[in-house]
This record gives C-alpha cells, sequence and structure tokens, in this order.
C-alpha cells in the first residue's frame, strides 16, 4: 500500500452493516463532495475520494468524462468496489441502476433526503454527516439519522 492510499483509507469510516456505506471523513468541497489531496510530480492535486476509491478498488482508471454515480445517494459514500456490492457504478451501468430504481418507484432509504434539496443544503448534510463521524465514530443512533432520517432500526434497503 502506498502512502496516499493509507492516508486515504485512515479518512474512511465503514459502517457495521454488510452493505453499509463506507464513508469519507476528509475535506468536503463546496459541491457537497468529499476532496482527497495527492501529491503530483508538480505539486498538489485534489481528486474525488470516490473515483480515487474506485482505481483502488477496481484496478480501472475512469475516462475524466464518465460519471461515477452513487446508488446510494450518499455523496461521500466512497464504497466503489468492483462487485455487486459496490455503491458506486460508472456511466451507462449507473443510468440503468438509477432507471430501474425509479421504475419501481422505490428508491433506497436515504434519497429524500439526498435529492432535490438544493446544493447549499445538500453541503450541509453532507459536512454534517462528516462532523459527526469525525466526532463520534459510526455511532448508529446519530450516523443512521443523517443518512436517512429514518428510524435508526429500520432496515436500509440497500
Ligand atoms: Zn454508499
Amino acid at each position: 500500500m502506498t502512502a496516499d492510499e493509507a492516508r486515504f483509507w485512515s479518512k474512511v469510516i465503514k459502517g457495521p452493516r454488510e452493505n453499509d456505506c463506507w464513508l469519507w471523513t476528509g475535506a468536503v468541497g463546496d459541491d457537497g463532495y468529499g476532496r482527497f489531496w495527492i501529491k503530483t510530480p508538480t505539486g498538489q492535486q485534489a481528486v474525488r475520494p470516490q473515483r480515487f476509491a474506485y482505481l483502488l478498488l477496481t484496478g480501472e482508471q475512469l475516462d475524466p468524462d464518465t460519471k461515477l454515480m452513487h446508488s446510494c445517494d450518499i455523496p461521500i459514500c466512497v464504497r466503489a468496489t468492483a462487485g455487486t456490492d459496490s455503491h458506486l457504478f460508472p456511466g451507462t451501468q449507473a443510468e440503468n441502476l438509477i432507471d430501474r430504481t425509479q421504475k419501481r418507484r422505490h428508491a433506497n432509504a436515504h434519497s429524500w433526503r439526498w435529492r432535490g434539496v438544493g446544493r447549499a443544503n445538500f453541503t450541509a448534510q453532507s459536512r454534517q454527516l462528516r462532523d459527526a463521524l469525525k466526532a463520534h465514530g459510526w455511532d448508529e443512533s446519530v450516523i443512521r439519522p443523517l443518512m436517512s432520517g429514518h428510524d435508526p432500526d429500520a432496515p436500509t434497503l440497500f
């Protein structure tokens, strides 16, 4: 593992349940998504943590134009594995998945909290979740409601 990789994973907290999100606790930009700074030969570069995770876990370098979309709707989630347990899907795969979800009229438990809330709220919610993770770790009674607003004992759909 490189120093960047070790530093990256030190900023990620994985939820206790099998299919839980893996949440980024580092910097969050004004768009509500994470930022991870890596050293380059010429200085530093900010990368999106979910894209960095995708590269680490799948070995695949995404085209800069290819979107990586969250099926869990949690903007700071970095669970970008190569398997079906991934929460992040590139390009058309993501569109198909989201289309399927909408056809079922059955979005996941987090959707209503994160979709259509406007940029300022979206960013504020991301930072609130990040700050709670940094302060308490993954405390179910704090973290689960911040992700979904649902009762912490309610089953997550994803
Ligand atoms: Zn997730």
